[in-house]
C-alpha cells in the first residue's frame, strides 16, 4: 500500500539522515523522534486549554487545544500534514492524548475517538488519512495509560472546494455539506455509552468541527467534546 510505503519512507529518512527538527528546521545529531531538544521542551510545556472561536458556530462541541497555531506546534503541523514527515505522527498522537485527557476531565474514561476525516483527494496526496493516522497513535498512548479507547471512523470527506479560495461565509456552507455518514455496518449502538470526542488538527473558525457533530448527531453518535492540536489566534480562552 502506498500509505504504508510513506510511512516506511519518513522512518527511514530519518534514520539516515541528518534529521531537521520540525520545530526549527534546524538539523543536527540532538533531533530525536523529529525534534531538537529546545522545541521538544517548548511542546511538552503546551498545557491543553479550552478553545473557542469567537463568534463560535452553533453546535459546536465544547473544544480543547495544546495551543495557539503558532511557533513550533505550526511548524510541526505544516512539515506533518504537507511536508510529509509522517513520523511525526507519534508525537503529535502522544500530543493530542493529552489532550483528549484533559477535554474529558482527566480520568480515564470509556472514549470514542472521531478522527475528522480527510477528502479522498487529501488522503491520496498525503499518502493516507493524516487524523486517522494521528488518532491511531494518540489511541495508543492512551491504552498505554490504562484508559479503555475504541476509534470510529463513521463519516467520509466529500470532495469540496479550495477553502484558502473562501471568505468564512463561503467555509461556513462548504464545511455544511463537506460530510457524510458511511453506510451504517449494523454493528450495534453506535457511541456504546462512551464519551464521543472528536479530533481534528486546527481549530480555526469552528466550522468543521460544527459540521462534524451534525452529521455525527443524524448517525446517532453526538460528541460530547473535541480535542485538537491547534486553534489559530481568532479564539478566546473560557
Ligand atoms: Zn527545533
Amino acid at each position: 500500500m502506498r500509505r504504508d510505503l510513506g510511512d516506511i519512507w519518513a522512518d527511514l529518512t530519518d534514520l539516515v539522515l541528518p534529521v531537521e527538527c520540525a520545530g526549527c528546521r534546524q538539523r543536527g545529531p540532538a533531533v530525536r523522534r523529529g525534534f531538537c531538544p529546545a522545541c521538544a521542551d517548548a511542546l511538552e510545556a503546551l498545557r491543553p486549554a479550552p478553545a473557542r472561536p469567537d463568534p463560535a458556530p452553533p453546535d459546536l462541541p465544547p473544544c480543547h487545544a495544546l495551543g495557539p497555531y503558532a511557533g513550533e506546534l505550526r511548524e510541526a503541523l505544516l512539515a506533518y500534514k504537507e511536508r510529509g514527515r509522517h513520523g511525526l505522527a507519534r508525537p503529535l498522537g502522544a500530543l493530542l492524548a493529552e489532550v483528549v485527557a484533559v477535554a474529558v476531565g482527566g480520568a480515564a474514561r470509556p472514549v470514542l475517538l472521531v478522527p475528522v476525516p480527510d477528502t479522498a483527494a487529501a488522503a491520496r496526496a498525503r499518502y493516507g488519512d493524516h487524523l486517522a493516522r494521528l488518532a491511531r497513535h494518540a489511541g495508543a498512548r492512551l491504552r498505554a495509560a490504562g484508559w479503555d479507547v475504541r476509534t470510529a471512523r463513521p463519516l467520509r470527506a466529500l470532495p469540496r472546494p479550495d477553502s484558502v479560495a473562501l471568505d468564512s461565509a463561503g467555509r461556513a456552507a462548504a464545511a455544511e455539506s463537506a460530510f457524510r455518514a458511511r453506510a451504517r455496518a449494523g454493528s450495534g449502538p453506535v457511541g456504546g455509552g462512551r464519551v464521543v470526542v472528536v479530533l481534528d488538527d486546527i481549530l480555526t473558525t469552528g466550522a468543521t468541527l460544527a459540521a462534524v457533530s451534525r452529521t455525527l448527531r443524524g448517525v446517532g453518535m453526538t460528541p460530547n467534546v473535541a480535542a485538537v492540536l491547534a486553534a489559530t489566534q481568532k479564539w478566546r480562552q473560557w
